[in-house]
């Protein structure tokens, strides 16, 4: 098993496919993009196979998450999902994805074993879309998101990130968009993680500010600590339910002493934390013959040392050197 020294045990697993991206949503990514990895370093089709089967065979893994950067990117992700639903002891595989060129995907990744999937939508506005992804594709995101509801992939989950200013005002617009359709709406507090290194605790929306804010239009009620387990969303009942709407309060009330990730990038290194400033490298072994257990070993060490929290309120904190796109949000 992944057990840190804390008492935690790993055993949802995200893996970045690649740090490339369509669009450039501004707490995320800056307008110039990144420098990509090159493609030498990043782990080929079969290698990330073969490090999800070790995760799930040899280390207790029970869920695959894949991300990135843009995840529908990546050529191979049919045949990585065909693959990971092929395992012996096939996890649950889900994905986060901004929903461009889903319309087409939706139904081969639904046929190759995807079981779940989370749609990233800021907005309902095309012109504010464009604001905060600095890219025109909010049509191909609403198609995206209606081919995966069509092939029937449940339950889609919709990831919102309010900016002050842009679309903070929205979330209430949000919900009841969400609503109608049967999504489950998540909201995301923005995270020091932009690759602008422009994140400030004072502009942040809170967790408090959006709750007001639905508050005002539906009634909410929380859901008990059981039924949350170790989601970092806290859940709440929308006017009686059964539908929910879901808070991650990552900034203002993080759920570190539950978390059970662990996360892989798509050049192939291990961090137990999205805020680790350390990082553990499997790609070198599994290029230079390293067997399954020797793999496994490592990733155990990596976990092991993992830090008890994400440390954002610590004076000393510092934004670790790879942004959310690199780093697979
Ligand atoms: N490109 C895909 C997408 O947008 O869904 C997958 C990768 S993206 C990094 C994963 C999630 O991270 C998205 O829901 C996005 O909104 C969120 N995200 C990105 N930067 C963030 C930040 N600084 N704080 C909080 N959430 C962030
Ligand atoms: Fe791309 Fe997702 Fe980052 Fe937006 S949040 S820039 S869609 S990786």
């Amino acid at each position: 098993m992944l057990r840190d020294s804390h008492g935690r045990v790993a055993t949802d697993l995200r893996v970045s496919l690649t740090d490339r991206c369509n669009l450039r949503c501004t707490y995320c990514m800056p307008a110039e993009g990144l420098a990509w990895l090159q493609a030498q370093s990043v782990l080929t089709d079969e290698e990330v196979v073969r490090l999800v089967r070790i995760a799930v065979e040899h280390l207790g893994v029970r869920e695959v998450r894949f991300t990135g950067g843009e995840p529908l990117l990546r050529p191979g992700l049919r045949d990585i999902v065909e693959a990971v639903a092929g395992l012996r002891h096939r996890p649950e595989i889900a994905l986060t994805t901004n929903a461009v060129g889903l319309e087409k995907l939706a139904e081969p990744l639904h046929h190759a074993g995807l079981d779940r999937i989370n749609v990233s939508l800021d907005t309902l506005d095309p012109e504010t879309f464009h604001r905060l992804t600095r890219r025109h594709r909010h049509t191909d995101v609403l198609a995206g998101l209606a081919a995966a509801d069509a092939v029937g992939m449940a339950p889609i989950k919709v990831n919102s990130v309010l900016t002050r200013g842009i679309n903070d005002q929205e979330g209430p617009e949000l919900l009841r968009w969400c609503l109608a359709r049967g999504y489950e709406l998540r909201f995301i507090e923005q995270m020091p993680l932009d690759g602008d290194r422009s994140w400030n605790r004072a502009n942040m929306v809170t967790a408090d500010e959006i709750l007001e804010r639905l508050q005002a239009e539906f009634s909410l009620s929380p859901q008990p600590e059981a039924v949350r387990g170790s989601a970092p969303a806290q859940t709440w009942l929308v006017d009686g339910g059964p539908a929910r709407v879901g808070v991650i309060a990552s900034v203002t009330a993080p759920f570190c002493h539950a978390c059970d990730r662990t996360r892989l990038t798509a050049d192939g290194q291990v961090r137990a934390c999205l805020f680790s400033h350390k990082e553990s490298d499997l790609r070198g072994p599994l290029r230079s013959g390293g067997t399954d257990e020797e793999i496994a070993a490592l990733w155990r060490t990596a976990m092991w040392g993992k830090q008890a929290g994400g440390g954002i309120g610590d004076v000393a904190f510092e934004q670790p050197a790879r942004s959310m796109s690199a780093i697979g949000g």
